[in-house]
C-alpha cells in the first residue's frame, strides 16, 4: 500500500474475488463474496437460469453496496499469487438498447433485482480511468524491476 488516493479493485486472497473499486466490499460474481452468494446460485446455475450472456456484462463487477458496474482495470500493484491491485475503470458512457437513450456517466442499478432484470438493457460505449497511469510505488513486483507485468492504459481520465 503506497498510501496513494483513488480508486482500485483488488483481487485478494490470490485472485479468488474482486473488490468494488468505489466502496472496497467483495462484489462481482464470485460465490463466496458476491452477488451469487446472496442468491444461493453457483456460478454455473446463474448462467444457465438467470442470464443472458450475448453481452458481457456479467463479467463486469457489480456491487451490491454501490449497486453499479465496475471494471477491473490496468495495473497499479503487482503483488504476487495474483494478490493485485488495479486502477479501476468506470463506464463513462452507455446506451439504453431498449430506449436507444443514450447517457454519459455510469449506470445506476435500483438493486440486486434490477441488475438481473436489466443488465442486458446495457450496451457500454467508454470507460474511463480516473487512476490513469497510477502506479505503486511500494509493490512487492515494482515496475522498476518488472515492467512487463504492467500495462499501459490507452483510456481517458476524465469522462
Ligand atoms: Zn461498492
Ligand atoms: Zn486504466
Ligand atoms: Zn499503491
Amino acid at each position: 500500500m503506497c498510501g496513494v488516493d483513488g480508486f482500485f479493485t483488488q483481487t485478494p486472497d490470490g485472485g479468488d474475488y474482486r473488490t468494488c473499486g468505489v466502496c472496497g466490499s467483495g462484489c462481482g460474481l464470485d460465490y463466496h463474496y458476491g452477488i451469487l452468494y446472496d442468491m444461493k446460485l453457483s456460478r454455473k446455475e446463474f448462467y444457465e437460469q438467470v442470464c443472458d450472456t450475448s453481452d458481457n456484462n456479467y463479467d463486469l463487477d457489480y456491487c451490491q453496496h454501490c449497486r453499479i458496474l465496475t471494471f477491473l482495470g490496468c495495473t497499479h500493484e503487482v503483488g504476487g499469487c495474483t494478490d493485485n491491485r488495479y486502477n479501476t475503470h468506470f463506464i463513462s458512457e452507455w446506451i439504453n438498447k431498449k430506449t436507444g437513450e443514450k447517457f454519459i456517466g455510469m449506470p445506476l442499478f435500483d438493486d440486486n433485482q434490477d441488475w438481473i432484470d436489466h443488465v442486458n438493457d446495457v450496451q457500454i460505449l467508454k470507460y474511463y480511468c480516473p487512476n490513469k497511469n497510477s502506479v505503486c510505488t511500494k509493490a512487492p513486483y515494482p515496475i522498476t524491476k518488472y515492467p512487463k507485468y504492467y500495462d499501459e492504459c490507452d483510456l481517458s481520465n476524465t469522462i
